[in-house]
């Protein structure tokens, strides 16, 4: 839990497990998993997928976007104002989670490929 407040948001199990291996040896990958899943669950921190392929954690925060850059590939936070957060149903369907995730190419690397 430290961990996640104390680092840069969007953080996977590996990351995660890489970093905590060295200040606690006998943590397995397994316990970091669960123990992030718990957290989300229990919606102390966020759960994000941005393409299918991995779960990245965050801290738990104010509804925003995620913005990833093709390039560079890092994750953006974006303020976005969607009435969309916090939706609970949408032509009922019972809506449990929103993601907005938007892909393209950063100021950073737009701004270098000038
Ligand atoms: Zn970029
Ligand atoms: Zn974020």
């Amino acid at each position: 839990m430290q961990f996640i407040l104390n680092n840069e948001h969007h953080s996977s199990v590996d990351s995660i497990y890489q970093k905590l291996i060295h200040e606690i040896p006998t943590l397995s990958k397994t316990t970091v998993y669960n123990t992030l899943a718990l957290f989300a669950e229990k919606k102390i921190i966020n759960s994000i997928t941005i393409d299918n392929t991995e779960i990245l954690y965050e801290q738990s925060q104010k509804p925003h976007a995620h913005f990833q850059c093709n390039i560079c590939k890092n994750i953006i936070d974006i303020d976005l104002d969607s009435n969309l957060y916090g939706i609970s149903e949408i032509e009922n369907h019972k809506v449990e989670k929103v993601n907005i995730n938007l892909r393209g190419v950063c100021n950073e690397c737009l701004k270098s490929k000038k």
